[in-house]
Formats: C-alpha cells, sequence, structure tokens
C-alpha cells in the first residue's frame, strides 16, 4: 500500500520555488532515503509534507488523501511524525514530559508509550528526571525518535539523524528506524551520508537543485 504519494510538488520560500517538480511514492514497509548536496531541497521537501511549510504547488497524499498543507497538526493527526533537524525537542521539559506530551491521556496508555521508549532507548530510562536540554546529543535524538515513534506513525519522516552523532550511536539508531518500517510504517529519511542510509533503506532518491535526478 502507497502511504505517501508527491506529485509535481513545488516548494520554497517568499514565493521562490527551491523544490521544483518532485514525484516520489513510499509504501509501507518501505524505508527511502533522500540524498543530495546541501541545500538541495530534502529538508523542504521533508517540511512541506509534514505543513510545516506550505506547498507551492503540486500534491501531497497520504493514504491516497491529499494533505491540508496549511495545518500541521491535521498532518500530525493523519499519522505522519516528523523528527526535525534541529530535534525539535523541549529543552526546559524532562525526559518523561516530553513523552507525555504525546502519550495519551490515559494512565495506561502513557504508562505502554513510556515503557516503549524505554525499550527502543533503553539509555533514556535512568534520564526520566532529567531536563532534556542537559542530555547530550545522541540522548536528545534518542528522545526525539521515542518521542515520534510511540505515536505509532503511518509515515515517519527523520531528517539528518546523525549529524553532529558518533558513528557508534547512529549504528544504535538505524536498526530502530528500520524496525519502524518492518512494523508496517513508511519511513522517508534524509542523510548527508549515503553510505550509512543506503546499508538499510530499500531505496533512495538523488536530490539536486530541487529536483530527484537519480
Ligand atoms: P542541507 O543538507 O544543507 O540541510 P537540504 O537539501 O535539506 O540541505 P534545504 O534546507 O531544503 O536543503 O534548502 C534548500 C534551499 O532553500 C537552499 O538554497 C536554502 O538556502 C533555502 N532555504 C532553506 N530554508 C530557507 C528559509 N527559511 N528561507 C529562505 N530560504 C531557505
Amino acid at each position: 500500500m502507497t502511504v505517501l504519494e508527491l506529485r509535481g510538488l513545488e516548494a520554497g520560500y517568499g514565493g521562490v520555488p527551491v523544490v521544483r517538480g518532485v514525484d516520489l511514492d513510499v509504501a509501507a514497509g518501505e524505508v527511502l532515503a533522500l540524498l543530495g548536496p546541501n541545500g538541495a531541497g530534502k529538508t523542504t521537501i521533508l517540511s512541506t509534507i509534514s505543513g510545516l511549510l506550505p506547498k507551492i504547488a503540486g500534491e501531497v497524499q497520504i493514504a491516497g488523501r491529499p494533505t491540508d498543507s496549511r495545518h500541521p497538526f491535521r498532518v500530525a493527526r493523519r499519522g505522519v511524525a516528523h523528527v526535525a533537524e534541529d530535534r525539535s525537542i523541549f529543552f526546559g521539559l524532562t525526559v518523561l514530559e516530553n513523552l507525555q506530551v504525546v502519550a495519551g491521556l490515559h494512565r495506561r496508555e502513557r504508562r505502554a508509550a513510556y515503557d516503549r521508549a524505554f525499550d527502543l532507548f533503553p539509555a533514556l530510562r535512568p534520564l526520566v528526571g532529567r531536563p532534556a536540554g542537559l542530555l547530550s546529543g545522541g540522548e536528545q535524538q534518542m528522545l526525539a525518535m521515542a518521542r515520534a515513534i510511540i505515536t505509532d506513525p503511518q509515515l515517519l519522516l527523520v531528517d539528518e539523524m546523525s549529524l553532529g552523532l558518533a558513528p557508534l550511536i547512529v549504528q544504535e539508531m538505524m536498526p530502530v528506524v528500520r524496525g519502524v518500517a518492518d512494523a508496517g510504517a513508511a519511513v522517508v529519511i534524509v542523510e548527508q551520508h549515503g553510505h550509512l542510509a543506503l546499508d538499510f533503506a530499500d531505496r533512495a532518491a538523488v536530490i539536486s537543485n530541487g529536483r530527484v535526478v537519480v
């Protein structure tokens, strides 16, 4: 089943397109890697999918229905989780409070969500009470990933997971992302290190100057 479809997507800033007519499909169970040089438009594509950036033209469909790209919360409610390049965790909140933001209203749901987060990343468990701003870069990335995954997304978008992280930590995170796809979600990752991404992605698209070139 196709989860994400981009058709003729154009997006950019101040009306100036930097993504110029991108067509892509990602199926359930699949990891697509977006590769390409700095400034190619990879982050812009992810932000347009999740509605953080309104599109200029074209279509974004999730599970066969167009998204409302003016309202990111509506896109999120349709099962799209976006781990942005800056990780977007709440630095003043503790690890547990960051998870609580998405963990459901009922105590049982919350407990299950926390257990799942700590099963994914056991290193977070002893840090539950620590403000997220005091975590290391790798721990912050784990928290951002855990927070996205416990929402059970049908589409997970991950921007530059490896940015600033030690190779060992990246190697720990990659199987978690793979596992999300193996459990049935569609996953799009943006990765500067092509060799890392190609180790566990099913397909890759090379973006250059706002277009899919390979
Ligand atoms: P990187 O790997 O460096 O993050 P990228 O492929 O993700 O690159 P984008 O961040 O999508 O590329 O940027 C595409 C183009 O849009 C670049 O020319 C960039 O300078 C421009 N751009 C990005 N964000 C903005 C913004 N907020 N305002 C204006 N231009 C922007």
